[in-house]
């Protein structure tokens, strides 16, 4: 070969190679990537972005954004920016079945500036929004594999000293939410439900505010009767032999007290302070006198009947018990004490101006044989004087109080001038048993010529007044005449 012949080859072969040179730079264009902290300048024949992205092994994951887009035609001079996504795991706490959170645990794929609204979006966003705690916070920078504790507050009531509290607490437990709405609990206050449930299955906490007290209460301990046989009397005669006296018994409690109201109480100490005292009751024992002497045939008839009223007058009841007796023509005999005659003159000469006998039963009413003769004496005489200032007439009978006699009362008694005067049908109207209770006992001891004991005077004798009536009506039907005690 020529050196002619090898330079034009040299050249051909030059000028082959520009020309493929020429041709591949005017098919390729130079382009700048930038990702993952490296700047890439290549020369490439890729047409689109994800293309160029291929071929240079740049994968791209979730969320990463590139710039300018994927589909975007690759020019020359094209500037192709690839921004990673940051990666974090968001950890919602065990409630967030409570707020309809499926998954307590779910995986986002966030940048920082996206995490709230990420958070907002999903189901339980409007809770978190307001009552949530986050950890780190919110605004802190997050780092890529960064894990973000979210707490969720559960809404509870709590009713307390009468007030209702509604918070949002993150306390696990009911105790932990009654601590964070301040609630100060004391050792017995009630808590419902129990300190330890559960707060996810709680709406509303109750406290019942619980005191102990200690009460002390005084009763009254009321006196007893005791009765006891004795030769003194007569058969169904009776005397108050002492004076019974009310006793006093401390009894304390144990109270409790929810919310002011007493719920319970125990009795823990009971003491006897003073016992009582019985009233002792002497009752006869010794045989009845003999009734009183039937009156002659066809004077009396034989159905009579006495009745007699003690211890008055009384302003009220004896004025009432006059009235019932007018209207039945019946007459009656009361054996008046000293002292009410005193007070009610004009009752006392009623009584005798309608018919009525008037018998002395002592200025006071004590027992006759336990008082002295001269204190004996007064209370027989003075009464006998006063009985005739006000109705003008003295009396000849004496009933002795509680029927209390023996040989020296007797005695001193008839010097006196007074028969005593007794009675075989008690009904003991004093007691206050019931109106009809009192007309029972009496019907079923009424024979002819019985004397009956009942009383005008004292308190609450509107039984005895109520009964008479009825006596009255009962009696007189079955034929009995009611008078006053003859020589009374
Ligand atoms: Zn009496």
């Amino acid at each position: 070969m020529s050196a002619r012949t090898v330079v034009s080859s040299l050249l051909a072969a030059i000028t082959t190679i520009g020309l493929v040179l020429g041709l591949y730079l005017g098919v390729t264009a130079a382009v700048e990537v930038h990702a993952d902290g490296e700047v890439m300048a290549v020369r490439t024949t890729a047409t689109d972005v994800d293309d160029l992205l291929a071929r240079l092994e740049v994968k791209l994951g979730v969320g990463d954004e590139v710039d300018p887009g994927v589909d975007t035609t690759v020019v020359d001079g094209l500037v192709v920016t690839v921004q990673r996504a940051v990666t974090a795991a968001v950890v919602v706490d065990d409630r967030a079945g409570v707020l309809g959170i499926d998954d307590a645990e779910f995986e986002v794929t966030a940048v920082l500036d996206t995490m709230r609204d990420v958070l907002v979006a999903s189901p339980a966003g409007g809770a978190m929004e307001t009552e949530a705690r986050f950890e780190p916070a919110l605004d802190a920078p997050v780092d890529d594999g960064a894990v973000l504790q979210v707490e969720i507050a559960v809404p509870v009531t709590v009713r307390v000293d009468g007030e209702e509290l509604t918070l949002a607490s993150f306390a696990p437990h009911v105790e932990g939410a009654v601590d964070e709405a301040d609630v100060a609990l004391a050792a017995l206050d009630r808590v419902d439900p129990s300190p330890s449930t559960p707060l996810e299955d709680v709406d509303v906490i109750t406290i019942a505010r619980v005191e102990l007290l200690e009460k002390v209460v005084d009763v009254v301990l009321e006196h007893d009767w005791v009765e006891e046989g004795t030769d003194e009397l007569l058969q169904g005669e009776r005397q108050v032999e002492t004076e019974g006296r009310d006793g006093l018994r401390r009894d304390t409690y144990e109270v409790v007290v929810v919310d002011g109201a007493e719920e319970s109480r125990e009795r823990i100490v009971e003491e006897v302070v003073d016992e009582a005292v019985a009233e002792v009751v002497l009752v006869g024992t010794r045989q009845p006198p003999p009734p009183p002497p039937a009156p002659s045939p066809g004077q009396d008839g034989d159905r009579v009947v006495y009745l007699t009223y003690d211890d008055g007058p009384h302003p009220t009841y004896t004025p009432a018990l006059l009235d019932l007796l007018a209207t039945y023509d019946a007459r009656a005999t009361f054996f008046a004490l000293g002292s009410e005659v005193e007070r009610y003159p004009g009752v006392a000469a009623r009584i005798v101006r309608e018919g009525h006998a008037i018998g002395n039963h002592t200025w006071s009413h004590p027992s006759l044989t336990t008082v002295s003769g001269e204190v004996l004496d007064r209370q027989v005489l003075d009464t006998q004087s006063v009985i005739q200032r006000a109705a003008g007439v003295t009396p000849t009978c004496l009933r002795p109080p509680y029927g209390a006699r023996n040989a020296t009362v007797n005695a001193r008694v008839a010097e006196l001038g007074l028969r005593m005067s007794m009675w075989n049908v008690d009904p003991e109207d004093w007691r206050q048993p019931g109106a009809g209770a009192i007309v029972d006992r009496v019907l079923s001891g009424v024979r002819p010529g019985a004397v009956i004991l009942l009383h005008d005077g004292g308190q609450g004798r509107g039984q005895t007044v109520a009964a008479t009536e009825r006596l009255l009506a009962n009696l007189t039907e079955e034929g009995y005449q009611l008078r006053s005690l003859p020589g009374c």
